[in-house]
């Protein structure tokens, strides 16, 4: 099945193969073109053919082509979380990986700046800037006491956490980098592919939330935006405002991507903005994992309608995997 109709994820690393290998061919032929203009304007012998400028031209050329080409041959596609602390980064990139992969709460006490890949391997593991020891991660409380306790772990150190690609489908595809991070933005996030922005139910956009899409689409032409209002669950508690609040928010949000951004027209913003619970999300796939009903806990009103509202996140993000979409 997957051979006649890989997913979006797959034709894009595919896409990439191909794109990469005609870059490499124009880079064989500018660095010959190259060679040979360098060497007739220096030779008295060819006649002066070509002069010193012309040169200096090719080489130019050469040297933009191996900048697109290094961006092509990058290995992952880079996702970057964007939101205040506690509004749900970790919980949000746990339900799309289907598991505990990041502690909760983390952001509290440290700003390390945290990245997933998937490896082949089957055991999860870390390591850190500081030392290429790999540290074997089984469970997440190990993790959240590694990131705690470890006093070599500075503010926007970088913890590469690996995960077996075989217990996360997001990760298969070489594609799944996805990272986290309260501060260190400029240093980290302004070459992502795409940028997810978690803010709650409870509140509208702050101002830094909106100065950091700012910056970032002033570098990048088109950045590849979703909006998520995750806690959603928590705005059950007051049923009888909730389409009000929901179009508020929704309003806002589309001003915010098409208006004042011009990331996306008008008409397509609405579907960039979900109303979620990753919370809910999360627990209901550790339990179907577990083979238990996901609806084994106690669920809040709404709960299906918000958790397609996430699946449809994950479909809407899957088909639009970064520079190819631009
Ligand atoms: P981060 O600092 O942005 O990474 O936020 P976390 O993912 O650590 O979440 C902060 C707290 O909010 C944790 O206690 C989560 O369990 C809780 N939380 C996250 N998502 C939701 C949600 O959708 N609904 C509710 N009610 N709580 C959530």
């Amino acid at each position: 099945m997957d051979a006649v109709d890989p997913s979006p994820l797959r034709r894009f690393v595919i896409a990439k193969h191909s794109i990469t290998s005609i870059f490499d061919q124009l880079l064989d032929f500018v660095k010959d073109g190259c060679a040979f203009v360098d060497e007739a304007w220096r030779s008295e012998d060819l006649g002066q053919v070509a002069v010193e400028e012309q040169s200096l031209e090719m080489q130019s050329c050469a040297i933009k082509l191996t900048t697109i080409r290094d961006v092509l041959l990058r290995r992952h596609m880079k996702v970057a979380f964007f939101g205040r602390t506690s509004n749900g980064k970790s919980t949000v990139i746990n339900a799309m990986l289907r598991d505990r992969v990041l502690p909760s709460g983390i952001g509290h006490t440290t700003n390390c700046f945290l990245s997933v890949e998937g490896t082949d391997e089957d055991e999860a593991f870390l390591i850190t800037e500081a030392s290429t020891e790999r540290r074997s991660v089984t469970t997440v409380n190990q993790l959240a006491h590694a990131l705690h306790m470890d006093p070599t772990l500075d503010s926007g150190t970088l913890v590469k956490v690996f995960w077996p690609k075989s217990r996360c489908a997001l990760l298969r595809d070489d594609l799944g980098s996805v990272s986290t991070l309260d501060s260190w933005i400029d240093k980290f996030c302004v070459d992502a592919d795409v940028f997810v922005l978690v803010g709650n139910a409870e509140s509208t956009l702050m101002n830094t939330e909106k100065l950091f899409f700012h910056k970032v689409s002033e570098k990048i032409s088109k950045p590849n935006i979703f909006i998520l209002h995750n806690r959603w669950d928590a705005s059950v508690t007051e049923p009888d405002y909730i389409e009000e609040v929901r179009n508020q928010h929704l309003d806002r949000c589309v001003g915010f991507l098409a208006d004042e951004l011009k990331v996306v027209g008008l008409d397509d913003a609405a579907g960039r903005i979900f109303f979620v619970s990753a919370k809910e999300v999360l627990s209901a796939r550790m339990q179907r994992a577990q083979g238990m009903p996901e609806t084994g806990g106690a669920l809040a009103e709404g709960f299906h309608e918000r958790l397609r509202e996430f699946q449809r996140f994950e479909r809407t993000f899957e088909s639009k995997p970064g520079p190819a979409g631009r």
